[in-house]
C-alpha cells in the first residue's frame, strides 16, 4: 500500500508500505477514506521533535476491512471514525473519560494512518461507527472529529465555557476555531477569537465568535480584560502550545476562572508564584476524544454542525509533501488527503 513516511525534517515522500495485517485479536484493519494532516505534525517538519523515517498521521475515518478474533462491536464494512489514540475504554482511566491516558493506549501516530490501510488496536473501545455509510460531503466533518474537532471540544469542555461565559481562545489553528464552535454549542454567551488572519477571523465568526482580539502577549491578555470589565475571561482555551500562549491563557483569565490547554506543550515552562497569584484552574492535556466522539459524530449526521470546513485543501494521498508545505507557510490552515 501507499503511505506518507518524513524521512527528515521538511522531507516528506509518499512510499510503497507493507500493508498492515491483524497482529493481535483485539485489532482491527480499516481502508482509509480520508486522513489529514495535523499541526502537530508541523513539529517534527519543522525539526523541533525528532523524525527519523517515520510513517506519519494519526486522524483517519475508513472502513473496516478485517477484524480480529475477539472484535465484537465493529463489523466488517462498517464506516467508522476513531480518535488519534487507541483506548480500551474498559479501564478506570478510560471509564472516568480520560480514554487518551488509557492504561493500554497506544497512539494512532506510532502507526501511522496517512495510508490506504491502518491497523486500529483495541478496535472495540477505539473505533465508533456511524449510523449508516455517510454521504461523501459528510467526511470530511467527520474526519474532524477524529482529533482537531474533539480536541477543541475538550478544550472547551475543560475551560467549563456555557451559559452565562465569556470564553476567550488563544489560537486560531483548526483546533482553536474548532473550540470556538463547542464553546457556541455548549451555549456560551460571549466568545472572543484571538486571530490576526483576515480568513481565520472570517471563520471564527461563522462558528460563533462575538469578539475578535488581534494583540497578543500582555496587549493580547491586556485587550481581554478591557472587555471584561478588567476581570478577564471566564474561561479561556489555550490551543497553542508556545510560552507565549499559555502566558496569554493565565493572563486573560479571571480569579476562579478555567484554561482548557490542548496545544502540545513545547518549552513552556509556568511561574509557581504567578500560577499562585492568578487562582486559575488549569484543566488540559491530550484530549479524551473518544469520550467524545459518539455525540460530535451525531451532531454532524444530523448537520446540526459543520466543524468540516475547517479543510482548507484538498490533495491525493500522493501530494502529501505539498499538504505539508501548504500548512508550515500557513497556506492553508488544515490539508484533507483523499485516499
Ligand atoms: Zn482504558
Amino acid at each position: 500500500m501507499r503511505g506518507v513516511i518524513m524521512h527528515a525534517p521538511g522531507d516528506v515522500r509518499v512510499e510503497d508500505r507493507d500493508t498492515p495485517t491483524i497482529e493481535r485479536p483485539t485489532d482491527a484493519i480499516i481502508r482509509v477514506t480520508a486522513t489529514c494532516i495535523c499541526g502537530s505534525d508541523l513539529w517534527p517538519y519543522r525539526g523541533v521533535e525528532p523524525v527519523d523515517h517515520t510513517p506519519m498521521g494519526h486522524e483517519y475515518v475508513g472502513v473496516v476491512s478485517e477484524i480480529g478474533a475477539d472484535v465484537k462491536n465493529v463489523e466488517v464494512g462498517d464506516f467508522v471514525v476513531g480518535s488519534f489514540v487507541a483506548s480500551d475504554n474498559t479501564c478506570e482511566i478510560c471509564r472516568a473519560g480520560y480514554q487518551s491516558r488509557c492504561v493500554h493506549n497506544v497512539m494512532m501516530g506510532s502507526i501511522g494512518t496517512q495510508a490506504e490501510y491502518a491497523r486500529i488496536p483495541l478496535a472495540d473501545g477505539t473505533l465508533v461507527p456511524t449510523p449508516g455509510t455517510p454521504d461523501p460531503d459528510l467526511i470530511p466533518s467527520l474526519l474532524a472529529a477524529s482529533d482537531v474537532l474533539g480536541t477543541g471540544w475538550f478544550a472547551a469542555v475543560a475551560a467549563e465555557a456555557g451559559p452565562g461565559k465569556t470564553v476567550a481562545v488563544v489560537g486560531d489553528g483548526a483546533v482553536g476555531l474548532l473550540a470556538i464552535l463547542a464553546a457556541k454549542q455548549l451555549g456560551a454567551e460571549r466568545i472572543i477569537a484571538m486571530s490576526r488572519h483576515a480568513d481565520r477571523q472570517e471563520l471564527a465568526r461563522r462558528f460563533g465568535a462575538t469578539d475578535i482580539v488581534e494583540e497578543r502577549g500582555r496587549e493580547g491578555a491586556a485587550k481581554i480584560k478591557e472587555l471584561t470589565n478588567g476581570l478577564g475571561a471566564h474561561s479561556v482555551v489555550e490551543a497553542v502550545g508556545t510560552q507565549e500562549s499559555m502566558d496569554q491563557a493565565i493572563r486573560a483569565t479571571r480569579p476562579g476562572g478555567h484554561i482548557g490547554f490542548v496545544g502540545v506543550a513545547h518549552n513552556v515552562s509556568i511561574d509557581g508564584l504567578r500560577l499562585f497569584f492568578s487562582g486559575v484552574h488549569l484543566h488540559g492535556g491530550p484530549a479524551p476524544v473518544r469520550r467524545f466522539l459518539p455525540d460530535l459524530i451525531q451532531l454532524i449526521w444530523d448537520r446540526e454542525i459543520d466543524p468540516g470546513v475547517v479543510f482548507d485543501l484538498t490533495l491525493p494521498l500522493e501530494e502529501a509533501a505539498e499538504g505539508y508545505r501548504a500548512m508550515d507557510e500557513r497556506r492553508a490552515t488544515k490539508v484533507l488527503l483523499t485516499v
